[in-house]
């Protein structure tokens, strides 16, 4: 890998390249393109995660929120668009596009993490744990709304004129991630030739329920490329292989099975690929209850915007665009999800969040978790240090509000449904351009898993022929990039 070059300073023809976030780490998406003049800033995430990591969302971003011309966000998980609220306070004030349904998408998902905020701000006041007195959230709901004022609506594939000296222009396309999820192409004139850049937001997986296979790389001189799953290759075991032996006798012995999963994306799919193993006769029909408000605003933005390509016939059951028509309840309100503590029997049972960090799940997990019949089915990673893995690694019992709570349930824990594309996913994504990149840089991921899929694609574009290079950013990197075009 080599590193980047000075950058000379004020230079109008050029384009360059630097990097605020998501830069050795998976979180804290945000990149600045510095096309000549004109300044777009590709995401505004949060940093997540440790808490050297969600520190650096109190620092200085690294550049100047006011001086932003236009931003593109890829999509609306909260480390591509958490941060947004923080940098309209510190005074961006820029056109913010986005597809359709990451409009909806984004007004839910940046309300619920200012409600976090605040939560936060309350807790350490109470406990007394901040260095601030009063403790201050990182932004209010108020800025959340004013940040939501900014956003734009640009459909898949349209394209959108930035700037019309150099030609600046972008477009989204879909990247299968997320709904509403794109990679990002921008083409522009600068120094006498046309430059295109693709920043991939994140890259999803083929054949996935809910989700569109993400669309070809387009021919393009310099790609960002996430890599969160860079040396990583997904399991093949299907779901139903997973599944199906517990899943069978708990609900056969009268067992009620709690799914702790998160309320945008994974409750739906979830959902979805249940239904379609209860029609088809693989798991025995017993009711759904999906318990969270969120996941009862997601559904409905998920019904409303789902491309009619990326569901099966049997989907639309009663011959309408609704995801959930039959056997499968919403509960939205406190009053809704009490009603669940009344119902025993053979049911499944979804609610956020899916780490049993918080959430309405944790009252499902005291009630059902010390009887043996029932099961807890945990979805993908659980992070050290939460309950979902406390019950992963078949603990006793799990502190759950003050109490300790006896664990005799069942439980299992299913792989497959992460929403990225693994190592061979991103490599093929890449080969799907008509040739590779010049120039790729590795961001969201590890620094190892970064540096591991430079290599890769750099063999892979040797195989084609092609010389390409490559780099991992560092957090606050600037990069010249149309020097290195000329190198
Ligand atoms: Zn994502």
């Amino acid at each position: 890998m080599r590193r980047g070059r000075e950058v000379i300073p004020n230079v109008s023809e050029s384009l360059r390249l630097s990097f605020h976030g998501a830069a050795g780490t998976v979180t804290g998406s945000r990149h600045l393109v510095h096309a000549g003049k004109t300044r777009v800033l590709l995401d505004a995430g949060l940093f997540q995660g440790l808490k050297k990591l969600r520190l650096k969302n109190w620092e200085s971003p690294g550049f100047e929120p006011s001086m932003v011309h236009h931003m593109l966000l890829s999509h609306t998980h909260i480390d591509h668009v958490g941060y947004l609220p923080r940098l309209v306070k510190l005074g961006l004030d820029a056109p913010v596009y986005c597809t359709p349904a990451a409009y909806e998408l984004a007004e839910l998902m940046l309300l619920d993490s200012a409600k976090i905020q605040e939560e936060d701000a309350r807790h350490a006041n109470r406990k007394g744990y901040s260095k601030h007195h009063p403790a201050l959230p990182l932004y209010t709901a108020a800025d959340a709304r004013r940040a939501l004022e900014l956003r734009r609506v640009l459909r898949y594939n349209q394209w959108l004129d930035l700037e019309p000296e150099t030609k600046l222009r972008a477009r989204f396309l879909n990247s299968g991630h997320l709904l509403g999820s794109a990679f990002i192409e921008m083409r522009m004139e600068l120094g006498g030739r046309e430059i295109c850049l693709v920043f991939s937001g994140d890259i999803g997986r083929h054949d996935m329920p809910l989700h569109l296979d993400p669309r070809p790389l387009p021919k393009c001189d310099v790609l960002i490329i996430e890599s969160t799953y860079g040396t990583k290759l997904h399991p093949t075991t299907p779901i139903i292989d997973q599944i199906r032996v517990p899943f069978k006798e708990t609900l056969d012995q009268g067992g009620t099975i709690l799914i702790p999963a998160f309320a945008v994306g994974r409750s739906q799919q979830i959902t979805l690929v249940l239904r379609r193993l209860m029609k088809t006769g693989q798991l025995p029909e017993v009711p759904i209850h999906i318990d969270s408000p969120m996941a009862f605003k997601a559904t409905r933005i998920y019904s409303r915007f789902l491309d009619p390509r990326n569901i099966d016939a049997d989907v639309y059951e009663d011959g309408r665009l609704k995801l959930f028509p039959e056997n499968v309840r919403l509960h939205r309100t406190t009053a809704e999800s009490m009603e669940l503590n009344k119902l025993s029997g053979p049911r499944i049972l979804i609610s956020s969040s899916g780490m049993l960090s918080g959430g309405r799940v944790l009252h499902h997990l005291k009630r059902l978790a010390p009887d043996p019949r029932n099961m807890v089915m945990l979805v993908g990673y659980q992070a050290e240090g939460t309950r979902g893995r406390a019950i992963a690694e078949g603990r006793d019992t799990v502190k759950v509000h003050g109490q300790h709570i006896k664990l005799r349930c069942r439980n299992v824990q299913i792989h497959g449904l992460s929403g990225h594309a693994d190592r061979q996913g991103l490599l093929d994504w890449v080969a799907s351009a008509p040739e590779p990149p010049k120039i790729a840089f590795m961001v969201h991921g590890r620094p190892d898993r970064a540096e591991a899929l430079g290599a890769a694609l750099q063999e892979q574009a040797r195989r084609a022929q092609h010389s390409m290079q490559t780099f991992v950013p560092e957090f606050g990197q600037e990069f010249d990039v149309s020097a290195l075009l000329d190198g």
